[in-house]
């Protein structure tokens, strides 16, 4: 995904958050791959090039950028939050081994019937996480 950095700029002012290099630098980081990284990924990915970010930073930002909507927060088996840059409607495979994430577009999720006790409780999108073992851990 190549997303220029007038977009990145734009898609963080819409939302009134003020696009520094810093944060275009951490956003268009995590545009550019697939494999929804840890904060500590994307820091590993970025200190060459940006040595005056720390972890903290990129951390903060990932998660003011989750919260905003920009990006997704995908919570994997207990462990430390994963960072998605495709916000999209998508699903995810999750290998309970290695931890990889895989997206799986185009798969239809029945809509499920509304639980009573959520009453007049508005649902923005489902969202289907399949566990399982993916095939390089299975060989
Ligand atoms: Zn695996
Ligand atoms: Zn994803």
């Amino acid at each position: 995904m190549d997303i220029s950095k007038r977009d990145l700029a734009e898609k963080m002012r819409s939302c009134g958050l003020k696009p520094t290099a810093q944060r275009i630098a951490i956003l268009q980081n995590l545009a550019a791959r697939k494999d929804h990284p840890s904060a500590d990924a994307v820091y590993r990915s970025l200190r060459d090039e940006h040595p005056s970010l720390s972890l903290n930073t990129i951390h903060m930002n990932l998660e003011s950028f989750a919260a905003k909507g920009i990006i997704l927060k995908v919570n994997v088996l207990h462990e430390s939050a994963r960072f998605d840059g495709d916000n999209g409607p998508h699903h995810h495979f999750v290998c309970v081994r290695c931890k990889k994430i895989i997206d799986l577009h185009n798969v239809k999720v029945p809509a499920i019937k509304i639980p009573r006790h959520l009453g007049a409780a508005k649902i923005f999108y489902q969202h289907l996480r399949i566990n399982g073992i993916c095939e390089t851990c299975q060989g």
